[in-house]
């Protein structure tokens, strides 16, 4: 059995490479706002995060998102964005997990 090519992104807090479906992507929009997209198909300028907390924390300490999405990104966009990713952490994970599933 020849194991399947996963593609793999890089987390642009921890630089850990990792398949896309176990990353979620903040994306900046072409009205330059910055989202998290669940679905990984909003158009824009995309930056790649491990599914947990402490990444975004990560990231948002070293501004690691100012430097892959080539914007600045406000205090507050942070905290939004922080705000949204605990929400999305857990519907994040289930998805996942049904993801996985499928594929079995
Ligand atoms: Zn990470």
């Amino acid at each position: 059995m020849r194991p399947r090519k996963v593609p793999l992104r890089k987390c642009v807090a921890c630089q850990d490479m990792k398949p896309k479906k176990e990353l979620i992507r903040i994306v900046r929009t072409p009205a330059e706002e910055v989202q998290i997209d669940l679905t990984g198909k909003k158009a824009g300028r995309g930056a790649y995060l491990c599914g947990k907390v402490s990444c975004f924390k990560l990231a948002k300490k070293s501004k690691a998102l100012d430097r892959a999405l080539k914007q600045q990104v406000g205090e507050h966009i942070y905290d939004q964005l922080e705000q949204d990713f605990v929400a999305v952490e857990e519907q994040f994970i289930a998805n996942k997990e049904l993801i996985s599933d499928e594929a079995e």
